[in-house]
């Protein structure tokens, strides 16, 4: 069984965050482990509270996790502050720890700011080199390549500006344009794009929370980048399909189906 590690946040409502992540893992049936960086009081409607976990307990959770277990791989969703930033970036640098899937978590579907304005230099400058794959958004590409996205050669330029920022690769969700679902995929030398249809539904809680877990667990199990990236909008685009409304707002994906 190998075992992966999600250093992320809580979403009471479970349908994002460390939650999303654990029914991820077990799904493809790797081991998951969990450190907390922040605990948000959420529900289908919205966030309506963050509590940040402290530097400190944040590094005995990932040292602690080093020194007895053998990791896999590493997902990072949202990190919240400066302080947690460091502490990850630390931590992870130290253990030498491989097959590091970033998810720069900004701002949620509903509007509130996950990552504070002032934690995004550190983000990138701390974060970005130790991805293996970094998985932005439309909104999260233009914050990191400082630039606007209309269509999917504003997508290449963008993934080529971030890949020059140090991941091994830049795989950008197209989602938020208007046109069909495509992702692109940049390794630093070429640019390949995966096309899905577009699944009508309210019900997308955690997609990125989910399609990041679930290409940390296929490069855990030994995928090429290619194939993990492919295997996992495989996944989403099924989970998708399958999701179903729990509360008032937006459910979640549906992990089992
Ligand atoms: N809550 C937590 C803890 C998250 O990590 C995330 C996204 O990564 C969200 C909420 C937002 O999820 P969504 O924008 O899919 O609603």
């Amino acid at each position: 069984m190998k075992n992966v590690l999600t250093i992320a946040g809580s979403d009471s409502c479970g349908g994002a965050g460390i939650q999303a992540d654990l029914k991820t893992f077990s799904a493809h049936g790797v081991f998951g482990m969990s450190v907390i960086t922040a605990v948000t009081a959420q529900n289908t409607q919205g966030v309506f509270g963050v509590q940040d976990i402290s530097g400190e307990i944040i590094s005995k959770q990932i040292q602690v996790i080093f020194e007895d277990i053998m990791v896999s791989a590493v997902k990072i969703g949202m990190v919240s502050q400066i302080e947690t930033i460091n502490a990850i970036a630390d931590e992870l640098i130290k253990y030498k720890a491989e097959n590091i899937v970033l998810d720069p978590v900004m701002v949620s579907k509903s509007g509130f700011h996950l990552l504070k304005k002032d934690a995004k230099e550190a983000l990138i400058n701390r974060l970005l080199p130790l991805a293996k794959i970094i998985t932005p958004n439309i909104p999260e590409a233009e914050v990191i390549a400082n630039m606007k996205i209309r269509d999917i050669s504003d997508m290449e330029k963008a993934a080529e500006i971030i890949s020059g920022m140090g991941p091994r690769n830049v795989l950008i969700k197209g989602g938020h344009l208007e046109i069909d679902a495509i992702d692109v995929l940049y390794d630093g030398k070429n640019m390949k794009h995966f096309e899905t249809e577009r699944i009508q539904t309210n019900n997308t809680h955690g997609t990125g929370c989910t399609l990041s877990s679930a290409i940390a667990s296929n490069l855990a199990l030994g995928y090429t980048i290619y194939d993990a990236v492919k295997l996992a909008k495989e996944y989403i685009t099924v989970a998708i399909r399958h999701s179903f409304p729990i509360g008032k707002g937006v459910g979640p994906v549906n992990h089992f189906y």
